[in-house]
């Protein structure tokens, strides 16, 4: 069974369907990459999953449970984790209290009653397991300002990781990022890869094809082509619509 199914999702703006009809799966541990044109709806479709935008019609489900009208807060208690921007990040907090704030704000309140002692380890621990993950282990007492622009987007995911999602939606990671940057994020998304379910909405094609499972492409708000990277690198239509037939 799909971890994700959208079906039918239109969402209007005045005149605009950013969002026009569109069709989605995602099978557990599979990395579906969303491509087109800027435009397309790419973001639109990212804040009507995470619960930030409510879709006109159609519906969203997560291993089949219809969470269409479920708020963001909800959906983040099901897992379902957006990335932040980089503002998100405070600059005069260290990685690992950056991180620290993540697991606290997921954990709620459930952590009111324990002592002092504990609850300090109850975030340092995952916080730091967190940070190793996305490869910062060694750099968790700097501050986030001192950090480079690439360091900031793996700390971004940490806190993403932080709240132990199931499923990770990816809107444009690689954004701003030098080559090596780039680089270094898609070799860090290639060892997450398989853990989590990721919706990756990414303009790097390199990064693209390099991680994705399959791949959907938007066009309109509309899926044109859903298929392997392979089908959709060869896709005459595609090719057309959004590669350039150069490409
Ligand atoms: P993408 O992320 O693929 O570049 P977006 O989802 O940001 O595309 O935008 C899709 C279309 O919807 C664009 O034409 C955009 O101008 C429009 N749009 C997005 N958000 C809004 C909004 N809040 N109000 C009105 N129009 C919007
Ligand atoms: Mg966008």
């Amino acid at each position: 069974m799909s971890l994700l199914s959208v079906r039918n999702l239109v969402k209007r703006f005045g005149g605009l369907a950013a969002t026009d009809g569109f069709d989605f799966d995602l099978l557990p541990g599979e990395t579906h990459a969303i491509i087109g044109p800027n435009g397309a709806g790419k973001s639109t479709l990212i804040t009507q999953l995470a619960g930030e935008l409510k879709p006109d019609s159609g519906k969203i489900l997560l291993n089949g449970q219809d969470i269409t009208h479920e708020r963001a807060e909800q959906r983040a208690l099901r897992g379902i984790a957006r990335s932040y921007q980089i503002t998100s990040v405070l600059s005069s907090f260290t990685a690992l209290e950056n991180v620290m704030l993540a697991v606290q704000a997921h954990q709620g309140h459930s952590f009111k009653f324990w002592t002092p002692a504990s609850r300090q380890a109850s975030l340092t621990e995952p916080a730091s397991l967190a940070l190793e993950r996305v490869g910062l282990g060694s750099r968790m007492h700097v501050l986030a300002s001192d950090m480079a622009h690439g360091e900031q987007r793996q700390l971004e995911l940490a806190m993403v990781l932080a709240g132990q999602p199931k499923l990770l939606l990816l809107d444009e990671p690689m954004a701003g990022m030098s080559q090596a940057e780039s680089e270094q994020m898609t070799e860090l998304l290639l060892r997450l890869k398989g853990q989590y379910g990721i919706v990756l909405v990414e303009h790097d094609m390199d990064a693209v094809f390099r991680l994705a499972d399959r791949i959907t492409v938007l066009v309109y708000g509309r899926g044109i082509a859903c298929g392997l990277p392979e089908q959709i690198r060869t896709n005459p239509e595609v090719r057309m619509a959004y590669l350039g037939d150069d490409a």
